[in-house]
């Protein structure tokens, strides 16, 4: 398709999984796309409201899978906008948060095309808004850090004794294959044992589950419920907040602190 445009690539936040939580900005660009390359952690349903005929391009990057690599991605997305497409790169949550938005705004700026960026609700603001956890209740924080779990290529780790010190809310990315590690050197940076802690697996999709517990037990209480990537994990006092923490929580678990 041929448009006089200059060569665009829009990078649309799909959140975290129902596409109700999509903006309508975002509906609007899916919706005049002619070309759609798609994260593997989008919600199916969101890929409705582009047009029959557009053309879908899946481009996974889960970690440990099969994925298409991101120099591929940035060439796709170029040639594309540059044979006049219409071209959406639909990401999970929001497109700057742990996305690699930034990463393809350059590619693409680079190669000369202009880029826009629809942000979306991310899965570690969504997740724990699903389960009534607050952030950043001022009763129990100053604020909350978002922080990936994984380590990087090189081998490189946020300061989590820092963190245990922070006084602030803890969401962690991509922290669930690592929470054994993460946990131990949040406890060795001084964070109590008794933190509370949630996990939100799968938020705001029909797979949806989620638990709390304390930073202690956390990687004990995700084995033995099951709790998989992709989740998000909170840890702090504002946990307390959560319906669930009285009726779920430790206070009525004692075998979710090993005490049972
Ligand atoms: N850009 C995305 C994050 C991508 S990194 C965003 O803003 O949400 C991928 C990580 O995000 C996953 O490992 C997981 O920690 C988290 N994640 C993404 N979708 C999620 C969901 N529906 N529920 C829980 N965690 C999710």
């Amino acid at each position: 398709m041929k448009t006089n445009t200059l060569p665009k690539v829009i990078l649309v936040g799909a959140g975290p999984g129902d596409p109700e939580l999509l903006t309508l900005k975002a509906v609007k660009a899916l919706r005049q796309a002619t070309v759609a390359l798609v994260d593997d952690l989008v919600h199916p349903g969101v890929l409705k409201y582009l047009k029959r005929s557009a053309r879908v391009v899946h481009v996974g990057k889960r970690g440990g899978c099969v994925s298409t690599p991101q120099a591929f991605i940035h060439k796709l997305m170029v040639a594309e906008a540059r044979r006049g497409e219409r071209v959406v790169r639909i990401k999970g949550g929001d497109p700057f948060v742990f996305g690699r938005g930034g990463e393809e705004c350059d590619a693409l700026r680079e190669a000369g095309i202009v880029v826009e960026v629809i942000s979306g609700l991310t899965a570690g603001l969504a997740g724990p808004s699903s389960i009534g956890v607050p952030v950043t209740d001022r009763r129990h924080t100053r604020g909350v850090v978002l922080v990936t779990g994984h380590s990087g290529e090189d081998g490189g780790e946020p300061d989590w004794a820092a963190l245990a010190r922070c006084g602030l809310t803890l969401v962690i990315y991509m922290g669930v294959t690592r929470v054994r590690a993460i946990a131990d050197a949040l406890m060795a940076g001084g964070l109590q044992g008794d933190t509370p802690a949630a996990v939100i697996a799968a938020a705001h999709t029909p797979e949806q589950r989620q638990t709390v517990c304390d930073l202690r037990s956390l990687e004990a209480t995700l084995r033995r419920e099951g709790l998989a990537s992709p989740a998000i994990l909170v840890i702090g006092d504002v946990v307390r907040v959560a319906p669930m923490w009285l009726t779920d929580g430790v206070d009525t678990q004692p075998a979710a602190l090993g005490l049972g």
